[in-house]
């Protein structure tokens, strides 16, 4: 993997279209995201540098100073990252990232992210001391470590990010899991789910978001070839036989969907299996406005800032080392 170095030119901070970000502006460390994964949207983007290479903006600390410094308003949460992830396995990328993320809780600003990647201890040291400002949501669809190497090749394995959501609970981070993309035929087997949601479960994870892979040109070309040699694309193309042509919400770009009755079938029966496992599912309304319009990860966030008192004192320290002993094989 390439890192260049470059100095950032416009804001550091952005404001998002999305609905579910409207009261967090967005930051990016880098243009590009050392993970590749095959379903990446981002992989798409004007900016985006191609494959192989990262982009880090080298003077994000000092821009980031000035244009607080500038708010009438100070930003509740700043998200990381809508088109990177924050904890990409580069040491200069996570020196950043941490820079960044210690001067916006320093300032009483709270920091959001989601992430497949691995979260250095020093973060878990630093997210411990802020654990009322850190919203973390860990992306995570399989427990199969040769599954998550062809989607998500350089991103942490199924076991690293187990650790973080453990790390996180025990510092009283409450993270919450996206199952996202659910991609048919692959990632949303019944015994795929069954063995994440029994392991997230036990793990005292209450929340996890749910939603099914959409195509884009990019994204389409990216997944054909990482799972070319697999009888998975074969599926992949019978389910997007019907699919439609949908807007995301709130955003001018459209997408290729799976059918809203398969969607609407499919996330049901995810509903009642995590069920099972004590987990209740939502589904992003910015990816299914025809299903969940007004369902956002706010609303969802807002309730566990509530319950969130109450759910830690239900967790038991005996409950953390079961889960520990049955999930350390994973990786
Ligand atoms: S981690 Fe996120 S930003 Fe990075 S390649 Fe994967 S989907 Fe894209």
């Amino acid at each position: 993997m390439k890192t260049v170095l470059r100095e950032r030119k416009s804001n550091v901070l952005s404001s998002s279209a999305l609905k579910c970000l409207n009261d967090a502006p967005a930051l990016s460390p880098t243009a590009g995201c050392a993970h590749l994964c095959s379903y990446c949207y981002a992989r798409g983007y004007s900016n985006y540098p191609g494959d192989g290479t990262v982009v880090l903006y080298t003077n994000l600390a000092e821009k980031l100073e000035n244009e607080l410094r500038r708010k009438r308003k100070m930003p509740k949460f700043v998200y990381f990252s809508p088109s990177c992830d924050a904890f990409q396995p580069v040491k200069q990328v996570l020196d950043t990232t941490y820079d960044l993320m210690s001067l916006l809780l320093q300032k009483g600003i709270g920091v959001s992210f989601l992430t497949k990647g691995r979260i250095p201890d020093r973060f878990i040291a630093l997210f411990k001391l802020h654990s009322n400002n850190v919203r973390a949501h860990i992306g995570m669809t399989t427990l199969d470590k040769q599954l998550q190497k062809m989607i998500e090749p350089h991103a942490a394995t199924p076991g690293a990010r187990l650790k973080n959501i453990r790390a996180l609970i025990q510092i009283g981070g409450l993270p919450e899991v996206r199952i996202d993309p659910l991609i048919p035929g692959l990632t949303d087997s019944a015994s795929n789910l069954s063995q994440l949601l029994k392991v997230l479960g036990s793990s005292r994870i209450k929340n996890v978001g749910i939603n099914y892979l959409f195509l884009r040109p990019i994204i389409n070309r990216n997944i054909r070839e990482s799972l070319r040699h697999t009888k998975a694309m074969k599926k992949i193309s019978q389910a997007f036989c019907g699919n439609i042509d949908m807007p995301l919400l709130a955003s001018k770009s459209r997408v290729r969907a799976l059918n809203l009755d398969f969607r609407q079938k499919q996330y049901k029966r995810i509903s009642l299996l995590a069920k099972q496992y004590g987990i209740k599912t939502y589904v992003c309304g910015y990816k299914n406005p025809d299903i969940a319009e007004n369902l956002t990860c706010s609303n969802i966030w807002q309730n566990y800032s509530d319950k969130k008192v109450l759910q830690y004192q239900l967790f038991s320290k005996q409950h953390s080392e079961i889960t520990l002993s049955q999930s350390s094989n994973q990786d």
